[in-house]
Parts: structure tokens; C-alpha cells; sequence
């Protein structure tokens, strides 16, 4: 019999059961806990899996995959030219157990890095090393969260943010913006409460692209401290920022350290270095939280959590070719490929600022209409109501020119011919 649980995995793998052995049905050992969180924020897994299954059905039929957010620029060449330097390193201890903050030479460099970004001291010991951004968040929020907070987010969000939230129970609360994807003060005074422990800022955002403006953080940040006034709880900002180093332009706004006080920052080089199956990221704190409990805690929850420690190997890398970066013109360039034809055809798209996504208007209200009659053609894009936000649908721009430059045709004679 064939195994029932969904295959979830990036590529076909074998689910036959191998012939000695009787299958248990999958379902018996599958907690509900599991079964829930796999039915959160699986609206790109549904796309991914929908491909597969036309791939199966048209092998020959055009398909072309903009759903999966997998970064296709390579590592640049001296990052792997640092690797295969770091391969032949026979010192002792190269591959062993460290603190489970990390190699204490890796959170050197990631500290004096920032301080020279952000214009302020950062200690070593302000900065955890982790299994890329999303390891962070989950020991971010291991030591925050009790079941009765709430974590705030902004429509649009990175899917995964509902169950990492839910496995601490914690409450997902989800804010909504206006048309260009940034929240308005009364927007935010209403969805913060008193049960507020954590709100999660993207900037630039996954799946819009979009930064927020100086502007919009000094509302937010007036609006926490107004409600810090009357409630005296302290609400953690995390500003999750896995695309910060593939700007368009320079940012202009002030280190969120300077801002706000409980504020928490979260990077990786999944993206800027084309790492992402690397893992290999890390958070830092402000200098308001730092002191050694709460360390101690960051450390415990790493290890409640199984993650040991971040990648020896990658942790090592990271001080000699930290500074490089993949091609973030190219990411441009195909972004203004999507936005220029946009523009002829009328489709309404707020401008990314960096990063490699675009999340434009769908021609009708209900966005799943759009998505089948684009797949129907070859393009397979993710309906909005996956990241908090219907009448959008997500473009992941990580295919070679060719196949982008076709795929903008088809997407706009497609929405031209469904546009009223
Ligand atoms: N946060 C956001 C907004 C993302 O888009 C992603 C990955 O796509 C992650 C976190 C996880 O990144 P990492 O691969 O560094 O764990």
C-alpha cells in the first residue's frame, strides 16, 4: 500500500514501502499538531505539487516554474574558492561541537560588520549564529513566546511565519496594508493588543519586494511605545531581513537599534550568497536586551529546539567572504523585465525594492481564477491568499532570462484577456 502521508519534499522521492516490510498507515502515526501545521501556509507546496502533477500529465506542454522562492544565482567564485580552501584545512577541531552560539571568530566578524553598518558598538556577544534565518526565528520565538501572546505579522508575509508561530501555540494575528503593502498608524493601533509579545517586520518583504520607508517605522515604532504607556509590557520587534543585501538602491533608514529598544534582527546568506541549502544565518540583539540570562536562554532554547549549533564549515566561511554577494543586478534586471511590460499592459504592481519576488494585482477579485487560467497556459505563479493577502499573486523570478522573458508575455496577454 502506498504511503498517505502528502509528499512534501522538493524533488519525487521513493514512498513505496520496501518489499519485506507490511505498511503502517501513516495517518496512525502522524500527530494532529503535525497534521495542522502541514495545513498552514501551504498554498505554494499546493502550486509546486500541481506542477508536478501537469508535468506528469503534458511532459512536452510548456511549464514554467515561478512558484518555488529557490535562488538560482550561484555562490559567487570566491566563495567557493574559499571552500575548497577550507575542505583542505586538516587543523584539529575544524568540524567539532562549538557554543551553541557559534564560533566566537564567526559572531566577531558578523558584530563589527554591523557596527560599521549601523554606526554603534555590537558585542560578539550580541550576535547567535543559526541554521539560516529560519532557524533564528524559531530560537527567537522558543524564548519569547508563551501560548498566550500574540505574534503580529503584515499582510503580506512569509508563509512559514503561521507555523512557526504555531508551534509554540502562540496566537497569529495578521495586520492588513493598503495597496502598496504598508500599513497605515490606524491599521497598526488596531491590530496591536495587549496580548501582543512579538510583531515580525520584512523588509524588503517576501512576497512583495517592498521595503518600508523610514516613515512607516517611526509610526510603528510611536505606536509600541504608546501602547507600552499604557499596558507597561514590553512587545519584541523582529525584523526579519534574509534580503537585505539584494537592494536595488541603498537604504535610507536608521538602524531599527537606534529606534526601538526590544528589537531583534535576523540575517542569512541563503539568498545574498546562493548558500540556501547551506543554512547558514544568525540574529542579534539590541544593546537594551543584552545581558547574560538572556543568553543563557537563547543558548537552552537552541538546544530544546535540537539545533545544536550552526554549520562549523559554514560559520568558518563566513569571515573570509562575507563581503561578496551574487549578482543582485541580475535579480534587477529581471524584475524591470516584469515591471516594464507591467506598465504597458496596465498591471497594478507595487516596485520591489530588492530581492527577487513580485506580487502584482490579480485581474479579478478571486486570484485563484488568474492562477489556473496562467497555469493552464505554462506559468505557474502562487495565489496571494497564501501570504495573508487574496487578490495578489506571488512571481518568484528565479529562472534563466529566456524562460522570464516568456512567461511576462504570457502573464499579461493573460491578464489582459481577463482584465474587465
Ligand atoms: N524569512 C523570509 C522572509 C524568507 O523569505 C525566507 C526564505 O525564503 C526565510 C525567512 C528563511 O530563510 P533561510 O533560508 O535563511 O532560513
Amino acid at each position: 500500500m502506498k504511503n498517505t502521508v502528502p509528499d512534501t519534499t522538493l524533488s519525487s522521492e521513493n514512498t513505496q514501502t520496501p518489499p519485506m516490510f507490511n505498511s503502517i498507515d501513516a495517518k496512525s502515526c502522524v500527530g494532529a499538531t503535525c497534521q495542522m501545521l502541514s495545513g498552514l501556509g501551504s498554498e505554494i507546496r499546493k502550486m509546486f505539487l500541481l506542477g508536478l502533477q501537469k508535468k506528469a500529465q503534458a511532459p512536452d506542454d510548456l511549464l514554467i516554474d515561478l512558484s518555488l522562492g529557490n535562488p538560482d544565482l550561484e555562490p559567487p567564485q570566491e566563495v567557493l574558492l574559499a571552500l575548497e580552501t577550507l575542505a583542505r584545512d586538516r587543523s584539529p577541531g575544524m568540524h567539532r561541537y562549538m557554543d551553541n552560539s557559534g564560533f566566537f571568530a564567526a559572531r566577531k566578524y558578523v558584530s563589527e560588520t554591523l557596527s560599521a553598518e549601523w554606526s554603534l558598538p555590537l558585542l560578539p556577544e550580541q550576535v547567535f549564529m543559526t541554521a539560516g534565518a529560519a532557524g533564528a526565528l524559531q530560537i527567537i520565538m522558543r524564548t519569547l513566546l508563551d501560548p498566550s501572546d500574540e505574534v503580529l505579522v503584515f499582510a503580506p508575509y512569509f508563509s512559514e511565519y503561521a507555523p512557526y508561530t504555531a508551534n509554540f501555540g502562540a496566537q497569529f494575528r495578521v495586520c492588513p496594508t493598503g495597496v502598496n503593502h504598508l500599513p497605515s498608524r490606524e491599521q497598526i493601533r488596531e491590530h496591536l493588543s495587549a496580548q501582543t509579545k512579538l510583531v515580525i517586520l520584512n523588509s524588503p518583504n517576501n512576497p512583495s519586494g517592498v521595503s518600508w520607508p523610514q516613515e512607516t517605522y517611526t509610526i510603528f515604532f510611536e505606536e509600541l511605545m504608546r501602547l507600552r504607556q499604557k499596558t507597561s509590557r514590553i512587545i519584541h520587534v523582529l525584523s526579519d531581513e534574509p534580503y537585505s543585501k539584494l537592494l536595488f538602491e541603498p537604504s535610507s533608514v536608521e538602524s531599527l537599534f537606534k529606534q526601538y529598544d526590544a528589537t531583534w534582527v535576523v540575517r542569512s546568506h541563503s539568498k545574498d550568497l546562493g548558500l540556501a541549502g547551506d543554512r547558514i544565518g544568525y540574529f542579534v540583539w539590541s544593546p537594551a536586551l543584552h545581558n547574560q540570562d538572556l543568553l543563557g536562554s537563547l543558548r537552552n532554547s537552541a538546544r530544546a529546539l535540537g539545533q545544536v549549533n550552526a554549520s562549523a564549515f559554514f560559520q568558518r566561511l563566513l569571515p573570509l567572504v562575507g563581503h561578496a554577494q551574487v549578482d543582485v543586478a541580475e535579480y534587477q534586471r529581471r524584475v524591470s523585465l516584469f515591471t516594464d511590460l507591467f506598465k504597458q499592459h496596465g498591471v497594478p504592481c507595487a516596485q520591489p525594492s530588492g530581492g527577487f519576488f513580485l506580487f502584482p494585482q490579480s485581474p479579478k477579485p478571486d486570484e485563484t481564477v488568474f492562477v489556473s487560467k496562467l497555469l493552464e497556459k505554462g506559468v505557474l505563479v502562487v495565489a496571494g491568499r497564501g501570504f495573508g493577502k487574496p487578490g495578489f499573486v506571488r512571481l518568484s523570478l528565479t529562472r534563466p532570462q529566456v524562460e522570464l522573458a516568456q512567461a511576462a508575455h504570457i502573464f499579461c496577454e493573460v491578464f489582459t484577456s481577463l482584465n474587465p
